[in-house]
């Protein structure tokens, strides 16, 4: 059997396409996985596991019938939904697991990660990661009023858009530097990350020993899939 990744699907009420391809994965290929692993951003704006809003609630409905069909699935945050909590979990009988879980791929030590980590060179997202990350920043936010922090995530995207236009692509993909720390200082020779959406299955040498580093794609007008099962990994566009 297999286990798939996926991640960057940017679910939202203005994607009903998307979606729609999302719930098709779920009542599909999904429920015949060994596991699913969503590393984030499944959600284009996560603001509190209290948002009733009908998008979100139509994919925590769907992903549930899938835990309950027996799928064990696993969600990591991302930096759109890293407010994604034990709410959400228990509803959709998720995982949520950490940024850096290391799992066994038959056989194979593989790294989780969701990649925003790793794009070192974009010095004012991470300044910006840094602050929102904070326990301390986060028990406020949960804190305010469910209109307040849906006007914060509105200027958040607003900003994140502007610094994605301003921004030299190169700077906003991973740092190749970064990318040989974390296999060093892990160990592993499998990474498996998102949020470039720059699908790529890249192989390369750590001092000397072979590594890949695994991109999933985002869900634009379809979605992508990683399938991981005794042929080895595979990148594939779904549906
Ligand atoms: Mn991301």
């Amino acid at each position: 059997m297999a286990t798939l990744f996926i991640s960057d699907l940017h679910l939202d009420a203005t994607r009903p396409d998307t979606t729609r391809q999302f719930l098709g994965f779920l009542d599909t290929v999904a429920r015949r996985a060994a596991a699913l692993y969503i590393l984030g951003d499944l959600f284009e704006a996560w603001i509190g596991d209290d948002d009733p809003d009908p998008a979100q609630r139509v994919i925590v409905d769907a992903l549930r019938g899938c835990t309950q069909a027996g799928v064990p699935c696993f969600v990591m945050h991302g930096n759109r939904d890293f407010l994604l909590g034990q709410r959400f979990a228990q509803e959709t009988g998720t995982r949520i697991i950490a940024d850096g879980t290391r799992i066994e791929l038959s056989g194979d030590a593989c790294l989780l990660m969701h990649g925003d980590t790793l794009c070192t060179d974009d010095h004012s997202y991470q300044r910006l990661r840094r602050i929102v990350r904070q326990p301390l920043v986060q028990w406020t936010v949960r804190h305010l009023p469910l209109r307040q922090r849906q006007r914060l995530a509105g200027r958040l995207r607003a900003g994140s858009r502007m610094h994605t236009q301003a921004t030299a692509p190169e700077i906003m993909d991973v740092n190749a530097e970064a990318v040989r720390e974390t296999f060093r200082a892990t160990g592993v020779r499998n990474l498996i990350h998102g949020h470039t959406h720059r699908p790529a299955i890249h192989e390369l040498d750590v001092d000397g020993a072979r590594c890949r580093r695994i991109v999933l794609g985002a869900w634009h007008e379809r979605g992508s899939v990683l399938t991981w099962d005794e042929r080895g990994p595979r990148l594939e566009a779904w549906p």
